[in-house]
């Protein structure tokens, strides 16, 4: 019997129309002999799209967009297993969503309700990894070496705000980097090289959380490691990120072309063992599952200082998470069927 396959694609995220790219690709990258596959769609606004069963590659990321004449919306108990129905009940789901209500732990949180199998990393690891505070606090007790932070809400910045800059301005060297705490594609994050540039940046990223992380900058490659498993993960080859500009912005990432990539990246065998020992750790202290991109700055006397995880990384197939598997010898079709099994091995294991 073939295993039914849940897609799970779009979402209310910034990342909507990326995640339509990445839903398409998998839609051409899946072996349909050996998967039934399941398009869920969610609508910018949030409403849960389910069509019939796809069978075959997607062509045009608007055939995706299916279901905006229905006018009763889905609800999520038609995704409940049925009894005696076979035909809607899916094995496993494939979220390929990013950033909050995707890749923080809630969709997740929906999908152990539902006891549905999900590839991809769990409530806990999503949660975590989605709140950069939280994140480093868990990477300091691996031991794993982070730049320079402070991080406060903004009732504090209301009251305190001269205490908070002085605070940074004693314990932190210019340049700086303001980042809200949840969110990820750089969206809300600003290179500071003043005080006055800094309360601007901070005004700013209050607009995406209620808490902000204030980070030291650091002048240093980027290099970042993909890790694949459950129990005993493995890591990919390193690739390295080469922006052409001040950070790897938003528009670096997904709209001017002037980052550079390196694939793999041009390193030591000593630094691949560095990296692959951070990134483990990490994995592990978050309690990941399924899939993992590490991120990191390597300085030019070769220290490895974590900067993040990503719980579900850009996964197109020109994304660098599937392209360092590539590299390893991993197909992107032999990568989404680890996944998918990954998933229901973990599923299988709480049973
Ligand atoms: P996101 O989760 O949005 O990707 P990151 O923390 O990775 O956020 O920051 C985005 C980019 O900003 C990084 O890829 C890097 O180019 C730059 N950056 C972030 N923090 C620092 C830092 N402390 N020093 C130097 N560059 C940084
Ligand atoms: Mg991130
Ligand atoms: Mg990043």
């Amino acid at each position: 019997m073939k295993i039914k396959v849940g897609l799970l694609y779009g979402g209310k995220s910034a990342e909507h129309e990326v995640s339509l790219l990445t839903a398409r690709a998998v839609s051409q990258a899946i072996n349909f002999e050996k998967y039934e596959v399941y398009p869920i769609f969610i609508t910018k606004t949030g409403e849960w799209r389910k069509e019939g069963q796809l069978t075959a590659p997607v062509e045009s990321i608007e055939s995706l967009k299916f279901g905006n004449e229905i006018t009763t919306p889905n609800t999520i108990s038609s995704f409940l297993p049925q009894q005696g129905d076979d035909t809607t009940q899916l094995d496993v789901i494939f979220p390929l969503l990013h950033g909050p209500n995707g890749e923080d732990g809630t969709v997740q949180g929906l999908l152990e309700v539902l006891n549905l199998p999900y590839v991809g990393n769990g409530v806990l690891a999503s949660a975590a990894g989605m709140d950069k505070v939280v994140m480093k606090q868990l990477f300091a007790q691996a031991g794993l070496s982070q730049v320079p932070y402070v991080y406060f809400i903004s009732k504090e910045w209301k009251k305190n705000q001269d205490a908070l800059l002085q605070n940074i301005e004693e314990n932190l060297k210019w340049p700086l980097f303001v980042k809200p705490a949840n969110l990820g594609s750089s969206v809300g994050i600003s290179r500071v090289t003043n005080r006055q540039e800094l309360i601007k940046a901070v005004e700013y990223a209050f607009k995406y959380d209620r808490k902000i992380i204030v980070e030291q900058g650091i002048f240093a490659r980027e290099i970042e490691m993909s890790v694949l498993g459950n129990d005993e993960p493995r890591c990919s080859v390193a690739g390295e990120v080469l922006p052409t500009k001040d950070f790897y912005d938003y528009e670096a990432k997904y709209e001017d072309g002037t980052t550079n990539y390196a694939i793999p990246a041009n390193i030591s065998e000593k630094l691949q063992e560095k990296l692959e020992d951070a990134a483990i750790r990490a994995f592990k202290i978050l309690d990941c599952s399924g899939l993992v991109r590490a991120d990191f700055f390597v300085t030019d006397q070769e220290e490895v200082i974590i900067n993040e995880v990503n719980t579900m990384p850009g996964f197109t197939p020109i994304s660098m998470y599937p392209k360092l598997w590539m590299e390893s010898g991993l197909s992107y079709p032999g990568l989404i069927e680890e996944l998918i099994h990954l998933a229901i091995e973990r599923h299988e294991e709480k049973q």
